[in-house]
Formats: structure tokens, sequence, C-alpha cells
């Protein structure tokens, strides 16, 4: 089966974009086993800019047709931050809990009604040789006022699900998370150009 590398070293990522695109006629690989494959430094104003040089680079690095995901959430309240940001929204290196401490304090006061936020994902495949494919999906929430879950990663625990805000990302099951998400719908819509990759 063809190979596809996915470009990200996030183990999150990785277990997601696998368990959606399980079934393609793919063989996946990711980052862990390209060792010294360098880091990219994210450049990029949006999530397509850093999507594409994360997917160039470590296609012409390894040789192999690269998929990376570049995302992240944007609160309106905030004016769409932390957006590109997310990852190091705390500071460079700043973890998940120090992320969604920082959100809670800029959020301190904020009403219900105008804590709305979505996530927001671009995949982008490229060959060596150029790009192959790109799609984005998003998924609209609202930031609530104290964690709750323990599944998922990032802010996951803060953030409930429209249209009924009743359950935080991270109280949904990984296979129910994997329907709706953001990644999801991003890699749906080039699930059949991947497919046909696949068929070579
Ligand atoms: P990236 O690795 O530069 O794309 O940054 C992604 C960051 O966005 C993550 O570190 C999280 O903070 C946030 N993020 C992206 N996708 C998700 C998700 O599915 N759940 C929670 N946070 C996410």
């Amino acid at each position: 089966m063809p190979d596809l590398l996915l470009g990200t070293r996030n183990l999150h990522k990785i277990r997601e974009i696998t368990a959606i695109l399980a079934g393609l006629p793919l063989t996946l690989h990711d980052l862990r086993e390209f060792p010294r494959a360098p880091e990219v430094e994210e450049t990029g104003a949006t999530f397509r800019a850093n999507a594409e040089l994360k997917a160039r680079t470590w296609a012409a690095v390894t040789g192999l047709p690269t998929l990376a995901d570049d995302s992240g959430l944007e609160v309106d309240a905030l004016g769409g931050r932390p957006g590109v940001t997310s990852a190091r929204y705390a500071g460079p290196g700043a973890d998940d809990g120090a992320n969604n401490r920082k959100l809670l304090e800029e959020m301190a006061g904020v009403p219900a009604g105008r804590r709305t936020a979505r996530y927001r994902c671009v995949i982008v495949v490229a060959a060596p040789a150029g790009l192959l494919a790109c799609a984005e999906g998003t998924c609209e929430g609202r930031m609530a006022e104290s964690p709750r879950g323990d599944g998922g990663f990032g802010y996951d625990p803060l953030f409930l699900i429209a249209p009924v805000f009743t359950r935080t990302m991270a109280e949904l099951p990984a296979e129910e998370k994997n329907r709706i998400s953001h990644r999801a719908r991003a890699l749906e819509a080039i699930r059949g150009e991947l497919a046909a990759a696949g068929n070579g």
C-alpha cells in the first residue's frame, strides 16, 4: 500500500488522524520514525501557511507524501486568539494546563452568551514534487468557566460543543470526537483524494 507520512510529533494528533483515516488503503508513518527530521518553526500568519510549511518541509526531507495538520482555537471575545499561537499561548514550551489557565483568566467575567469559539484545522498534503491537497474544517462551541473531562487534549476540557453546550470535547469518547471535530471534518473533505492516491 502507498505510504503517507503524518507530519507531526503530537501523539494526540497522530492517534486521532490514524483513527479518522482507518480503512483507507494507505500505510501510515509518523515523525517518530524520522528522529533526525528538523523541527519546523511555525512562522506563518495563518493555519494554512503553517500546514503548508510543515507538509512541504517534511516531504522534502523524507521523500514521502506528507500530511500536515495546523490547528487551533479561535475565541470571539478575544478577537480570534489564541489562533495560530494556540500551542504556545502561555509562552514558549507552555503545556495544555498553562494555556487553559491563561485562557480562563482572560475570559474572566465574560458572560456565557459572549464566550463563543471555534476550533479550526487546516490539512495540507504535499509530495516532494509539490502540493497534493488542502482542506479546512471547523467545529463550533463556547468556552466553559472551568475544565471538565479528561479525554482529548489541548483546550478540550474548556470547549463546550455547539449547539447544546452541555458537554465539553474532553467528555466525549474518542470515537465521537473523531466524528465531529474540526480535524475529522477537514480530513473527511480530502478522504476521496487520499483514497485515490492510495489506489495509485
Ligand atoms: P499546532 O500543533 O501548531 O497545530 O497547534 C495545535 C494547538 O491547537 C494544540 O496544541 C492545542 O492547543 C490546539 N488544538 C488543536 N486541535 C485541538 C483539539 O482537537 N483539541 C484541543 N486543542 C486543540
